[in-house]
């Protein structure tokens, strides 16, 4: 017999601990025993409206119970569950379902994008189910099935890529996949079975349903899920529920700690700020330093569902800037040329419908990450840059990462961003956005005068803006392409 697959996760804590609390929103609270009992319902409704081993379920909505539950039914059936991002614009979502060809799709009423799909006709030959609506329905009405037995390689979910660097990619997701990744998290980050996990981050991107949402659950903790972030009622969630994990991008921890209540707020319980996406710079390390919580900073990315690298608290100062060092199920090498190299039993067998792009990313079970990073002695890795961001200047290599931890180490910058553009002479030079905070005057110059001694010259961006925002997309990287179409590249 095959080891277990993920649809038989809520029936297997419904047997161990079925009246735990596995999740919150809002002020509903459903426990392990009604978790299952909703999926087997959803599951044989699914069922009943065709949904076959295999077959797609896509969910289009913010972070809410039926996420998890949907996720679970269509698992539990063999199929394959896809989320979708409630941030794509209609055509974008309009391309998802055609790439990945859904039998039914689970939307929240309040998602523009769904919304439109539906009225397009686009969605002709697809079941819509409403969150709310006819997703309650089905489970109200429908018996109770047993999850099926499905084989560790056999899909489970598919989930797109950010799409930083291009059109996003759908990634083969296996019960393997999760699992092992799963079980990294929980090895790693000593996940307690009385954990209880904010969550506002998007469950729609690899990182949360990798680092919080699946490990949380297979250990038998509570997830506090909530549609967006809110800072104060992220401090109002985290006395309420007892809070002891937090996961977020570095924004969102900054946002938290503007808010006028953070000085007094009891953060206490917390025991960990769960980071990823981008480094957390010092300045905010000192924020939160004493009260409590600390740091555990990640890198990963879809393809590996997600969890790579982890830099471990007590590194969380004397390694500052690195991503840490390999989860236990995961190898790490570098290529001649530093890209990171990964491979595990979490890491996806390639993309879906893609076969040039998986054959591009995928060489002897070892998947090209696209970043390039530097180890030190001790086995710390720390991320340059993506290869596609290096820019060259008078034949030197720059990476705008690098320019741009410079930058935020002003006082008086928040926020920076550094693309390489055309120049006759050089080449490429740097060109760079900068957030100031509130009321400071510093301007380009002086900023370009500051660089003097601390960044080389072939580094030191030829123009900045100041400006008031960066576009950033929801796992918290800068958008990149956007910044380079408002040069007009
Ligand atoms: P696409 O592959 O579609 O271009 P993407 O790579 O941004 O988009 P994700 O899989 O969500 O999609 O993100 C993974 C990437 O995020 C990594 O390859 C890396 O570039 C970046 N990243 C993740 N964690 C960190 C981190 N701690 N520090 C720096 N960069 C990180
Ligand atoms: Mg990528």
């Amino acid at each position: 017999t095959p080891p277990p697959g993920l649809g038989s996760w809520t029936a297997r804590r419904a047997r161990s601990t079925p009246e735990h609390v596995a999740l919150v929103h809002g002020d509903s609270r459903t426990t392990y025993a009604q978790l299952d009992d909703r999926v087997r319902r959803l599951a044989a409704g699914l069922r009943g409206l065709g949904v076959e081993p295999g077959d797609r379920v896509a969910y289009l909505g913010p972070n809410h119970p039926a996420f998890v539950e949907t996720m679970f039914a269509t698992t539990a059936l063999g199929a394959v569950f896809v989320p979708l991002n409630t941030r794509l614009a209609a055509d974008e979502v309009a391309f998802a379902v055609a790439d990945t060809e859904p039998r039914v799709l689970v939307t929240a009423p309040d998602v523009s994008s769904a919304a439109m799909l539906t009225s397009s006709g686009s969605m002709a030959a697809v079941t819509t189910l409403e969150v709310g609506g006819t997703h309650d329905e089905v489970i109200a009405t429908s018996d109770r099935a047993d999850p099926v037995v499905t084989d560790p390689d056999d899909l489970a979910v598919l989930m797109f890529t950010s799409g930083t660097t291009g059109r996003p990619k759908a990634a083969c997701l296996t019960h393997a996949n999760l699992t092992w990744n799963a079980l990294d998290v929980v090895v790693d980050v000593d996940l307690a079975s009385d954990e209880v996990c904010l969550l506002s981050a998007p469950l729609f991107h690899a990182a949360a349903l990798g680092m919080t949402c699946l490990p949380v659950l297979l250990k038998g903790g509570t997830l506090v899920l909530e549609q967006a972030f809110d800072p104060e009622r992220t401090l109002d969630l985290v006395e309420r529920e007892g809070v002891t994990i937090m996961f977020g991008v570095p924004t969102m921890f900054a946002a938290l700690a503007r808010t006028p209540r953070f000085a007094d707020a009891d953060l206490s319980g917390v025991r960990y700020l769960l980071c990823g996406g981008a480094p957390v710079p010092p300045s905010l390390l000192d924020t939160y330093a004493d009260r409590g919580p600390a740091f555990l900073q990640g890198y990963g990315m879809t393809e590996a569902a997600p969890g790579v690298l982890l830099l471990d608290p007590a590194h969380a100062r004397s390694k500052a800037g690195t991503a840490g060092r390999p989860h236990f199920f995961t190898d790490v090498a570098l290529s001649p040329s530093g890209e990171i190299l990964v491979r595990g039993p979490h890491v996806v067998p390639g993309y879906w419908r893609r076969p040039e792009e998986t054959a591009a990313a995928f060489t002897d079970g070892w998947f090209r990450s696209g970043d390039v990073a530097e180890i030190d002695d001790e086995g710390f890795h720390r991320i340059v840059d993506r290869v596609k961001d290096l820019y060259i200047s008078g034949g030197e290599n720059v990476s705008p990462a690098e320019v741009e931890g410079v930058l935020t180490s002003h006082p008086d910058v928040l926020d920076a961003a550094v693309v390489g553009v055309p120049d006759d002479r050089w080449g490429e030079v740097g060109h760079a956005w900068v957030v100031l905070v509130p009321g400071a005057a510093t301007t380009p110059d002086d900023l370009v005068a500051w660089l003097d001694g601390r960044l080389a010259r072939f580094k030191t961006p030829r123009t900045v803006d100041v400006v008031d925002t960066l576009p950033r997309n929801p796992t918290g990287k800068l958008d990149k392409p956007a910044l380079r179409r408002s040069l007009g590249q």
